[in-house]
């Protein structure tokens, strides 16, 4: 960090100094992170953002500055000034950056008294959510807290250095908008000159980044707030950012190949080094071998079809699943089976929606030992055997069913069965999604990313036999980022429209600003949005984005600090023309 400019409360940063300043007249400033008292001495670590510096106080050389130093808590803030000194060499701490250097207090000023923090800065003890968030600025000093803020400065600082280098542009987008389809609710605003009238806040940048590369911008980035309003998902926050891009005139490699060398610099900065392309997988197979669309294939298990050996069964649970079009798929194990265990996974499976799970362990000769066996010829079971490569010991978890119900499963069961945690890093493309999916709720369907996705395939043919041009980006099991090549004729947007059950007069009231955009000279488009809150929180090695994420949402969706959401007066409430319905008991 560039030095201060000095001035009255300090000449340099504590955390900076090292024994190369060793003989300086030396102010530092900020707050005081722990005191010990040591038979005479007291010694002070002061914090700054840059770290901390251990003060020495001695009462014959500095009595003034002793007897105040003595008066100081945690938290209180000081400005402090003395010469630097090399330490003894017993003293010396290899574990801090200032561990050879400690500043002898000649003079010591008081700038601001802290109560007692309603926990500990200078450890990382556990402390609840809620205790954390309602005092965030206290919770913030902690290192680990200051480290993710770093970060994640640091990350989307490469961002823009990187795609700017690219010739990217960044555009800021309304926040106060109208609905952007991304699946989720809107959060409204109502407006007060136009009665009646809401705002949508933005779901994404979506539209506006298409309607750019109508405007002929031809790169686009920003760094984007968005807005969803979801009922409680782990770790989801009601607002978050992303990186959001768009180029013109491109198909999906191109858009894979400036994604990818941004994704290798951004993920260097934590050291983790990734070789270029990085692997594109399809959809299908990702849901076959893994049983999800983002799967962490650190977690080595794969999942084998072996629908082939059972063919002409008569094993009736198989044999109904695979006369009606469905499948029969297993996970093979090693590790210790004893019966409890099948049983778990066996209610696990069917809280999923299998109907049960078949299984065995492989005896020493090769035979099942499995309540199944007797349903099963000698060559059924050889053939499995054989297609899952299986052998003494381990165990066979077979599902029979639709091969939705199968891959379901049988991918939620992959990471029950993985021995330890997973190691090391793993980074994918995948490629080439159905465009829809069938909402049984709702009987309709849904577009899998969203309407403005560009179809592929035989677009007469029934919706769910559509194909999209949407790609994903994932790590370590996460959703890193999608998005895909848009839709830029107005007869294929509307086509899709349909499918998902928006007719043209809906569409035009909706997104009739698009589709007539759309008959200006629309440049074939596309390009993709990462979770900036996502990306931090796996290179911090956070375990939730609350702890990137300066100011969060508790789960709830409310900030303890502020009190948000919040009731708000009457006459407010007249002046928007707004009247809650049934107001809430008081509070
Ligand atoms: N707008 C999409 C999203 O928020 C990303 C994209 O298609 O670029 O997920």
């Amino acid at each position: 960090m560039k030095a201060p400019r000095p001035n009255g409360y300090r000449t340099h940063w504590a955390g900076q100094l090292r024994a190369g300043d060793v003989g300086q007249q030396v102010r530092a400033a900020g707050w005081v992170h722990r005191r010990r008292d040591h038979g005479g001495l007291i010694f002070i670590d002061v914090r700054d953002r840059t770290g901390v510096l251990q003060l020495v106080f001695r009462p014959e050389e500095a009595p003034e500055a002793h007897a105040a130093a003595g008066g100081l808590r945690g938290e209180d803030v000081i400005s402090v000034s003395g010469e630097l000194v090399r330490r003894d060499a017993s003293a010396i701490n290899p574990d801090l950056p200032t561990g050879e250097v400690e500043l002898v207090a000649a003079d010591v000023e008081q700038l601001a008294d802290a109560q007692t923090p309603p926990f500990q800065i200078d450890e990382d003890d556990p402390v609840g959510e809620e205790l954390r968030l309602r005092y965030r600025y206290l919770d913030l000093r902690k290192e680990r807290m200051r480290d993710n803020v770093m970060l994640r400065h640091g990350v989307v600082k490469e961002i823009r250095d990187f795609l700017s280098g690219e010739g990217y542009v960044e555009v800021e987008t309304p926040i106060m908008t109208r609905s952007t389809p991304e699946g989720a609710r809107d959060f409204l605003v109502p407006s007060r000159l136009m009665r009646g009238s809401w705002y949508a806040l933005p779901q994404s940048p979506q539209l506006f980044k298409q309607l750019l590369m109508i405007a002929g911008y031809e790169r686009y980035f920003q760094i984007a707030r968005c807005f969803r309003d979801e009922d409680f998902r782990a770790d989801r926050q009601p607002e978050f950012t992303q990186l959001d891009m768009e180029l013109a005139f491109v198909e999906e490699e191109d858009v894979h190949e400036v994604v990818d060398r941004l994704l290798q610099r951004v993920l260097a900065l934590t050291g983790i080094e990734v070789s270029l392309p990085l692997e594109r997988l399809t959809y299908d197979d990702v849901m076959l071998r893994y049983g999800s669309d983002r799967p962490d294939r650190r977690i080595g298990l794969e999942i084998t079809d072996i629908s082939g050996s059972f063919r002409s069964s008569e094993f009736k649970v198989f044999a109904s699943a695979l006369g009606s079009g469905g499948v029969v798929r297993a996970l093979k194990a090693g590790g210790d089976w004893p019966r409890s265990r099948f049983d778990q996974l066996t209610e696990k499976a069917q809280a999923l929606g299998a109907k049960g799970l078949a299984w065995a362990v492989l005896e020493a000769g090769g035979e099942w030992r499995s309540p199944i066996a007797k349903f099963l010829s000698e060559e059924e079971m050889a053939s499995a055997t054989d297609a899952l490569g299986a052998r003494h010991g381990d165990a066979i978890l077979i599902v029979a069913d639709s091969a939705g119900v199968a891959a379901r499963v049988l991918g939620a069961l992959r990471p029950e069965l993985a021995e330890g945690e997973p190691e090391g890093h793993d980074i994918f493309w995948v490629v080439d999604f159905p465009a829809f999916e069938w909402n049984e709720d709702e009987a309709r369907w849904d577009a899998v990313h969203h309407p403005f996705t560009s179809p592929s395939g035989d677009l007469d043919a029934e919706p769910g036999s559509w194909r999209s041009r949407a790609y994903d980006v994932i790590f370590d099991g996460w959703e890193l980022g999608g998005g895909s090549i848009r839709i830029s004729d107005p007869v294929v947007q509307q086509k899709v429209f349909d499918a998902i059950g928006i007719g043209p007069e809906e569409a035009r009231e909706r997104f009739g600003f698009l589709l007539e955009a759309l008959t200006y000279g629309a440049p074939p488009h596309g390009g993709i949005a990462f979770g900036i809150d996502r990306m931090v929180a796996l290179l911090a090695g956070a375990g939730s984005i609350r702890d990137v994420i300066a100011f969060p949402k508790a789960a709830s969706g409310a900030d303890p600090l502020t009190g948000a959401p919040a009731r708000v007066d009457e006459r407010q409430l007249a002046e928007l023309g707004v009247r809650v319905v049934q107001p809430p008991e008081p509070r």
